[in-house]
């Protein structure tokens, strides 16, 4: 078998080094609510917490707990609960099968070995199986979460039962999220040399607190949106010292987390909140970009009527070849059951749109920020907002005209439903390959800037993912290789393709 390092060194990533000078796309990405810096609405973890309704109120700082080896270098809610978690991890490593490729093809050898790798992510099942593959790599990792909701207490337990130095629980304070972060890079005879974050709240604490340790560092690998963005700032500002990756804008995780992952989600978001049928029900979907093509797909396939407004003539007419009726807002809200917005824009369902509403009219976005919807013109006296469930709202016209507003206007499928693990896999991929390159690369390779990941390397992760599907690759001859003026071994597309 092939081996590790020399399939990562084939994607030459030295050669197709792009300086990461673009930023920010307006293509977002999302987490649960990042509550502790208010930053970030980029990334996200999937399922609720095996166990929500915590067993004791001590907090997890004033317990003594050791694992089954006797180790109490780490930090949960309730290390009993590992095996739990361990059947959670299981799980998820039936459908990250990428990752577990790599864990077999660095069999022999470690690529990360000696790698030190402090992370700050969401900690969920998805997340272990990632954090586990870096281990089998040969890095040690210190590891908090990114989000103080999103963790689920069993999986910390199983990875601090299965030696990883985690600090996380469901439900941390603002200060025991500061703290368990400061646990992980403030460690006597362990300096990292890695960082692997999510929304650059991690990258923050050391550039603040412990400065030195860049001295160390190889390089960030950085997931969301706004950790990148952060990172550019720097960079801008001269203040980046290390190189770092962005692995929010390689191409396959955008189109797995835009199309697809909206394609499979806007319908859960819909029917856990709703139970909504969608069988002959009249939707209007605002923005036929990525997230509206996923969420109108998903809708015309279970049989809905589809309208889309769009600003875009291209998109527009995209929309129209696919068999959607392209209107003005004005023209539909009448008689429409659903409206979701996925726009990226702002305002685009007004207070007047919402007065014009048929009764029992189900409102929700799915675009990145919660300014879609003009929530707030909602908030006046003459209004009475019902909570009906958990992220359902009805907002009741002094007539009893009632509008069922999902998520209070923020993302339905984020706040709502949970993301498939296959979507997970390929970002996990992508930043364990980003990490290998990041430690492996020689001298000189990466610069103190920010660099996206080059086009072979998103067509690596995608092929990783090709044999859950017993997909066969048609290899190039040379003549066609020639003829289309490509490398047998790829990239196939130039670097501006989405
Ligand atoms: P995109 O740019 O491909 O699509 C947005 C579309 O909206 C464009 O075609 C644009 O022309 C159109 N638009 C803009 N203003 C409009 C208006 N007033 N009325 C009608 N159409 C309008 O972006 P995308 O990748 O589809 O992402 C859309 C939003 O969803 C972004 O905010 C993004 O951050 C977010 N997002 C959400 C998820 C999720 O899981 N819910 C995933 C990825 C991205």
């Amino acid at each position: 078998m092939e081996s590790l390092r020399s399939c990562v060194k084939q994607i030459q990533f030295a050669d197709d080094m792009q300086e990461f000078t673009k930023f920010p796309t307006k293509t977002g990405r999302r987490s649960l609510s990042r509550s502790i810096s208010q930053s970030s609405t980029d990334s996200y973890s999937s399922a609720a917490s095996y166990t929500d309704s915590s067993d004791d109120e001590v907090s997890p700082r004033e317990k003594q707990q050791t694992n089954s080896k006797g180790s109490s270098n780490f930090c949960v809610k309730n290390i009993k609960q590992a095996e739990f978690g361990r059947r959670e991890i299981e799980i998820a490593e039936q459908d990250m099968s990428a990752l577990i490729s790599l864990r077999k093809r660095a069999q022999g050898e470690k690529p990360l070995a000696g790698a030190k790798i402090v992370g700050c992510t969401h900690i969920t099942a998805q997340t272990a199986v990632l954090i586990e593959t870096l281990c089998a790599l040969g890095a040690q990792c210190r590891w908090s979460a990114c989000n103080i909701y999103s963790t689920q207490n069993e999986v910390a337990a199983a990875l601090a039962e299965a030696g990883v130095a985690v600090f996380a629980w469901k439900g941390e304070s603002e200060d025991d999220f500061w703290w368990c972060i400061d646990r992980c890079v403030n460690m006597d005879g362990w300096q990292a040399n890695m960082i692997l974050d999510d929304g650059g709240d991690l990258t923050h604490w050391v550039y603040k607190k412990y400065p030195n340790v860049f001295k160390k560092i190889r390089g960030i690998v950085e997931e969301s949106v706004t950790g990148v963005h952060r990172l550019y700032q720097l960079s801008k500002a001269g203040k980046l010292c290390v190189p770092a990756m962005n692995v929010n804008d390689s191409v396959t995780k955008q189109k797995f987390d835009n199309l697809y992952c909206c394609r499979e989600s806007i319908l859960d978001g819909l029917k856990r909140t709703t139970d909504v049928m969608f069988g002959g029900k009249q939707v209007v979907v605002c923005g036929y970009g990525e997230v509206g093509k996923g969420c109108c797909a998903a809708l015309k396939a279970l049989g809905a009527i589809v309208y889309i407004t769009e600003i875009d003539p291209i998109c527009a007419l995209q929309a129209c070849m696919d068999g959607f009726r392209v209107v003005k807002l004005n023209e539909v809200i009448r008689q429409v059951d659903v409206v979701i917005t996925c726009t990226g824009n702002k305002n685009v369902v007004t207070r007047e749109h919402l007065d014009r509403m048929k009764n029992s009219c189900i409102v929700c976005n799915m675009g990145h920020s919660n300014t879609e919807i003009d929530v707030t013109s909602l908030r006046t006296p003459e209004l009475t907002w019902e909570r009906v469930r958990s992220q359902v709202d009805h907002v009741i016209w002094p007539d009893g005209k009632r509008v069922v507003l999902l998520a209070e206007g923020r993302l339905l499928n984020l706040s709502c439903s949970t993301v498939p693990t296959f979507v997970l896999s390929i970002t996990a991929t992508t930043q364990a390959l980003a990490l290998i390159e990041l430690y492996n690369a020689p001298e000189g390779r990466y610069k103190q800037d920010v660099y996206l990941l080059p086009k072979k390397m998103d067509e690596y992760v995608a092929s990783l993912h090709l044999p859950s599907f017993d997909a066969h690759l048609t290899e190039l001859t040379d003549d066609q290789a020639k003829y289309l003026g490509l490398n047998k071994n790829g990239p196939f597309k130039p670097n501006y393709y989405r």
